[in-house]
């Protein structure tokens, strides 16, 4: 496939790779994203489920949170694919810097990458809202209704919910490295999610390259974008 030579002349070149990626990087994985075909916003819920990962709705509705929460959120046995491993073999490499994702699975850890920006937080970090103690991802997996702290507060999970700002400082260090990168892969995200989708704008490098299932909602002008699945698209990288 012609895309997929010019991909790998990209990359062959490159110094200094940026991967900026969404829910897509994880559907081979099992994990379902949120606005694909068999995606979760599809499914039918007593809410939208836009609602129901809203701040408002966590503090009103606890219960009903944590219930979809384990339910739709929790794959604690999803294993990397093909685009996390070759992600992670790129920073051993030398050359790939950072990648920045919207994903809160923890697969890119997983793969062995160092350099993750979770920009919406990680299920895997856990924090009672009361004390700030720190819990393992087990004790909201396996608890039932709402997961409480030893000292009566509510253990929430370090996941950015929507009305939820981002942590200042892992913006800024994205920013920093989309803004001294030389080549961009977007993949796997619909660039619907603001303000995460506002920072590949930051990008004034050589090369863009969006890999990604249909094509994004945002128009990234100038780039080399190739339709397909990540996983099977990056494996073909030597
Ligand atoms: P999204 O669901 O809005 O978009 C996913 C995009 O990926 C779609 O364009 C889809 O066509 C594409 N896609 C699906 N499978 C693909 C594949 N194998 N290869 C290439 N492209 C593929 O997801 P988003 O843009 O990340 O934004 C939604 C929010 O969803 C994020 O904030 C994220 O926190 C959250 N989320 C995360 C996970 C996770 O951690 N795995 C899962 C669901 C949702």
């Amino acid at each position: 496939m012609e895309e997929i030579l010019k991909l790998q002349k990209i990359i062959d070149g490159a110094k200094d790779i940026v991967f900026f990626g969404g829910a897509g990087v994880s559907t081979e994985s099992g994990i379902p994203d949120f606005r694909s075909q068999d995606g979760l916003y599809k499914l039918k819920y007593d809410y939208p489920p836009e609602q129901i990962l809203s701040h408002t709705f966590f503090n009103y509705h606890t219960r009903e949170f944590f219930d979809f929460y384990r339910d739709k959120m929790l794959y604690l046995n999803a294993k990397p694919n093909a685009a996390h491993y070759k992600l992670a073999d790129l920073e051993k490499q030398g050359k790939l810097s950072a990648i920045v994702t919207q994903n809160i699975d923890g697969l890119h850890q997983k793969a062995g990458s160092s350099d993750v920006l979770e920009l919406h937080g990680s299920v895997w970090r856990n924090y009672c809202t009361h004390c700030g103690k720190f819990y393992h991802v087990e004790s909201v997996a396996n608890s039932q209704g709402v997961p409480y702290c030893d000292c009566g507060g509510i253990i929430k999970p370090d996941v950015v919910l929507y009305e939820e700002g981002l942590d200042k400082d892992i913006l800024e260090i994205s920013i920093k490295h989309i803004e001294e990168a030389d080549t961009l892969i977007i993949g796997g995200t619909s660039l619907n999610v603001y303000p995460a989708a506002g920072l590949v704008d930051y990008f004034h490098g050589k090369n863009l390259v969006v890999i990604n299932k249909g094509k994004p909602s945002k128009i990234i002008p100038d780039a080399l974008y190739i339709d397909g699945k990540i996983g099977e698209v990056l494996s073909q990288i030597k």
